[in-house]
């Protein structure tokens, strides 16, 4: 599986005073099995750019190969890319409308022409997948918490068995702890199938927690194409851009300035923390100084502090 944009530009209502050119001259490669994240200010282009990928909308002018093939040459099998391409879109669970829960997840191998036994497999497999328990399995999706119904929803493409997953900001709206099991759940997915994820997100923490590869739109156009400690190294220009950089960039950078020896590019709590106690000498077990690897003397004191600073980190 791949994808990729050639000199891609979209442009909504041309010709008319409402016109806006939404993305300009993309190229981009997405690799099979990778977990992309694409983040960008509101109005930057991202829901645009991923509906593009299944074919759901359709280029100003430009090229989109999926698998080697061009999805705009006439006869291109466009069922079949929105079969291999699953898109859950931001608040999916207004798009719940079925009776049951059940119902609604055999709605999408319904569509692709599966027996109801067949459907009924892919269902239950898919409502597995994403960890939503068997007594809502009859439930009205109505009845269901925000985080059990996104859990329905994304189940509901999951059972078309995807190749490719692209997630519309599927977090929005979830408390943290909602937001965290869904993230989770996605990253389980990516390791447990290989699939590839294509995750939008507002969140620069869950984006280098979780993304191999970050694409960072900016006025229509991609301003970074790079693994994340790479985009993350441009936190400045992300700035300049309306975004900022995961809390630990700016933390790791305080540290550097005021003296300790840290190396910059932790992107995550758990990568900066080991960083920290590492500079400051420290053992992870037990917070007792082994001294010696401290850079200067202005490095944050001694023992106490150390610790201290190790639970702000947390
Ligand atoms: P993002 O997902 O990053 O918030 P969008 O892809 O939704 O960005 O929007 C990109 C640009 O296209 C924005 O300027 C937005 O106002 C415009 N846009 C989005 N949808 C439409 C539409 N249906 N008609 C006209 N302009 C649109």
């Amino acid at each position: 599986m791949s994808i990729r944009l050639e000199h891609l530009n979209y442009i909504y209502s041309p010709d008319t005073a409402y016109e806006k050119h939404a993305l300009k001259d993309i190229c981009l490669e997405i690799p099979g099995g990778e977990f992309v994240g694409v983040i960008g200010h509101t109005g930057s282009g991202k829901s645009t750019l991923i509906q593009h990928f299944n074919g759901l909308i359709k280029a100003t002018d430009g090229k989109l190969f999926y698998n080697g093939e061009n999805i705009y040459e006439t006869g291109y099998n466009m069922k079949n890319l929105r079969n291999e391409v699953g898109l859950v879109f931001q608040y999916p669970e207004h798009q719940l409308f079925e009776i049951d829960v059940m119902s609604d997840v055999c709605f999408g191998p319904k569509n692709q022409g599966l027996s109801p036994e067949e459907c009924k497999a892919r269902a239950l497999e898919a409502l597995k997948l994403v960890g939503l328990k068997e007594k809502y399995y009859q439930a009205s999706p109505f009845e269901l918490s925000g985080g059990q119904k996104r859990r329905a929803a994304i189940a509901g493409v999951l059972a078309m068995r995807p190749k490719v997953l692209v997630l519309d900001e599927p977090t929005a709206g979830l408390d943290p702890k909602g937001r965290d099991d869904i993230l989770e759940q996605v990253a389980y997915l990516h390791r447990q199938t290989g699939m590839t994820v294509i995750l939008v997100s507002h969140s620069m923490e869950d984006i280098a927690r979780y993304a191999d590869r970050i694409i960072v739109m900016n006025h229509g156009e991609v301003m970074y194409n790079d693994k994340p400690k790479a985009v993350f190294a441009h936190y400045r220009e992300l700035e300049q851009a309306g975004l900022a950089a995961p809390q630990v960039t700016y933390i790791m950078h305080d540290l550097r300035e005021r003296g300790l020896s840290v190396n910059i590019d932790a992107t995550t709590v758990s990568e900066a923390a080991d960083e920290i106690v590492r500079a400051l000498g420290m053992k992870t077990q037990g917070n007792t100084a082994a001294g010696g690897s401290r850079a200067d003397g202005n490095a944050p004191g001694n023992q106490a502090q150390g610790s201290k600073t190790m639970e702000n980190v947390k």
